[in-house]
């Protein structure tokens, strides 16, 4: 039988009215098919709250009640307006009863003046837990043959606490005997794992959209649907480019490397496990059901209408760079460099290397900088003291644009084009670098030029080529 999995953001679940939304949407796709599980976020806004107020408790400050009573509010609101008067009392008091849980923790860390990321973690767990179970007792009241689940039973990771990382093998095996022994419609929550242990974990921020990837490729299911609060992946993000619009389709790793640089419609872990299972993903917005959103697969369109799928960017990015003469010909710097840096988890972004091997850059985010720089000094020390390695310098302030698509493998001058788009508008290029797989063309710029380039390239790639087809036509 075909099965789908369902995933619904913060925003979608954000206020009584939308969960309603919600309900709907999962009644009307019901009509078209089982569902195996739906997964949810924390409502919008209630992670980072959780955050904060955590930091709060921890530097002894007591405003950090204020927020918690803020918090707790909108979920009882929640039951109150989204509940029968007759099912409320007890789904109340199961609330009142997390709350009081996270109350007790937030106290300790008041107290010891401390929070460790592992506590971290389970503070965070509380935004899912409290709003797939209301959802699951909104359902309840009309539809009987669902489940509550709560995902740190299944979903297995490492202790690294923040951005765990999953023990598929043990998760799969978990997911795959928990399911046969539950026929009903699972609602579950996203974002959420454990240790071997049962210690709380995290798979990262937006990692909702993972869990339904995790779930989605165990069960072997026919297509996972991201239900978020835009119309799919858009050519680039419309809170920069307002022009931008919907892509209908997309391959996965298009959306991978679109999602890796920066646009977090996706979660980008969320492709791998349903690239290799080949499982379709579609994005739909939950303001606009009726809309076919983005269908990402492994099917490539021959006759793309445009040069390139999208382009996105990260911002808050540094540029360290390694040079000197001394580095001509020596083996083993890059590699020397990686590992070094890979071992205290220190994050490549992209990395460029000049021709000459006089210089190698790599970027890196503007929180890793000087971490990154003390480990590299480390590395280098001897080179430095010799003067075969310069000292290494740190470029802050800066911000990757990509331009990813496809086609690009089969299209020359697409670099041409967007360096003539940049040079028209004066944004200057600090590095370049292109993927192997050349599904992608990168861009360090100026922070200050990020808006900008978008809007130059967008123009160049799906505006001007629009009106040419237009005109033509
Ligand atoms: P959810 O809470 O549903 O997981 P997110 O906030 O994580 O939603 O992701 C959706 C948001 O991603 C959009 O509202 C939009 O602001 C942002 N975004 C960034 N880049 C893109 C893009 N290329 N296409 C669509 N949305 C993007
Ligand atoms: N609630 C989590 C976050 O805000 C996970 C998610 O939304 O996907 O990061
Ligand atoms: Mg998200």
């Amino acid at each position: 039988m075909k099965l789908k999995i369902l995933k619904f953001g913060g925003t979608a679940v954000g206020s009584p009215e939308r969960i309603q939304q919600v309900i709907r949407i999962i009644e009307n796709a019901l009509l078209d098919g089982p569902i195996r599980v739906v997964v949810f976020s924390a409502m919008s806004g209630v992670t980072n709250q959780l955050i904060q107020i955590s930091q709060q408790a921890s530097q002894n400050d007591e405003s950090y009640l204020t927020t918690f009573m803020k918090i707790e509010q909108k979920h009882l609101d929640t039951v109150k307006t989204l509940l029968e008067i007759k099912n409320q009392s007890s789904v109340l008091a199961n609330v009142k009863l997390l709350f009081n849980e996270l109350e007790d923790i937030l106290h300790g860390v008041f107290l010891i003046r401390e929070l460790t990321s592992k506590t971290l973690d389970l503070i965070m767990s509380f935004g899912e837990r409290l709003s797939t179970y209301i959802i699951y007792e909104c359902m309840h009241q009309k539809f009987k043959d669902i489940e509550y689940l709560d995902l740190r039973k299944l979903i297995k990771t490492d202790a690294n606490f923040g951005a765990a990382q999953v023990n598929f093998k043990l998760t799969e095996q978990n997911i795959k005997i928990y399911f046969n022994d539950h026929p009903a419609l699972q609602f579950a929550t996203g974002f959420i794992s454990s240790t071997l242990k049962d210690e709380t974990t995290t798979l990262g921020r937006g990692g909702s959209d993972f869990t339904a990837a995790i779930l989605g490729a165990a069960l072997k299911v026919e297509a996972v649907d991201i239900w978020t609060d835009v119309s799919g992946m858009m050519t680039a993000d419309p809170n920069k480019v307002p022009t931008a619009f919907p892509i209908s389709q997309m391959t996965y790793e298009e959306a991978m490397e679109m999602s890796y640089f920066g646009a977090k419609v996706i979660y980008p872990p969320t492709i791998q496990p349903l690239l290799e299972k080949n499982i379709p993903i579609r994005i739909l917005n939950v303001f606009k059901a009726e809309f076919a959103g983005t269908y990402i697969s492994n099917q490539i369109m021959n006759n793309q209408k445009y040069l390139i799928r999208g382009i996105s960017s990260i911002p808050e990015i540094s540029l360290l760079r390694v040079q000197g003469s001394g580095m001509i010909g020596v083996v083993g710097i890059a590699g020397r460099l990686f590992t070094a840096l890979a071992r205290e988890k220190i994050n490549v972004i992209l990395i460029t290397q000049a021709s000459s091997e006089h210089s190698i850059c790599v970027a890196v985010t503007r929180a890793d900088a000087d971490r990154a720089r003390a480990v590299l000094e480390n590395e280098f020390v001897l080179e430095i003291q010799a003067h075969h390695i310069d000292a290494i310098v740190i470029e802050k302030a800066l911000a990757i644009i990509a331009v990813v698509g496809a086609n690009m493998r089969r299209t020359p001058g697409i670099a041409g084009k967007i360096f003539q788009a940049l040079g028209n508008a004066q944004i200057n290029v600090v590095a370049i670098a292109q993927g192997s797989s050349e599904l992608n063309i990168s861009l360090v710029i100026d922070e200050a030029m990020e808006k900008k380039a978008l809007n130059v390239i967008h123009t160049m790639f799906f505006e001007d080529q629009l009106i040419k087809s237009q005109e033509k036509s």
